[in-house]
């Protein structure tokens, strides 16, 4: 009789695996979040000031990254300023440079 080893209920590549340390599971974490970074296209996104989309503004890349959600997403769910019509939204230093407009960006 032998003792169960839980490592053959895995396949040798399964991220699950008890011989695959954290390290990796977190790189794995990491580029499943690139992917999904890269995956997820919101063309009309764009800040009215600068003209940049979400992902090309680092404090919502920030934002977004210790959320676990994309730089669109973010902005989708929390920038106040986000017109979900067009999706235009005011990035903070632009939204200060037009004089904090009440509302929705245009
Ligand atoms: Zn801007």
């Amino acid at each position: 009789m032998s003792d169960f080893d839980e490592r053959e209920a895995y396949e040798p590549n399964d991220p699950k695996h008890p011989d695959w340390p954290d390290s990796i599971l977190n790189k794995l974490d990491e580029e499943k979040y690139e992917a999904k970074l890269n995956s997820f296209d919101e063309p009309g996104y764009q800040c009215v000031g600068c003209k940049r989309a979400p992902a090309q503004i680092q404090e919502y890349v920030d934002a977004a990254h210790d959320e676990g959600i994309t730089p669109s997403e973010w902005v989708r769910s929390e920038e106040g300023t986000f017109n979900k019509e067009n999706g235009h939204f005011w990035c903070t230093n632009c939204y200060i440079k037009a004089g904090m407009p009440l509302g929705k960006a245009p």
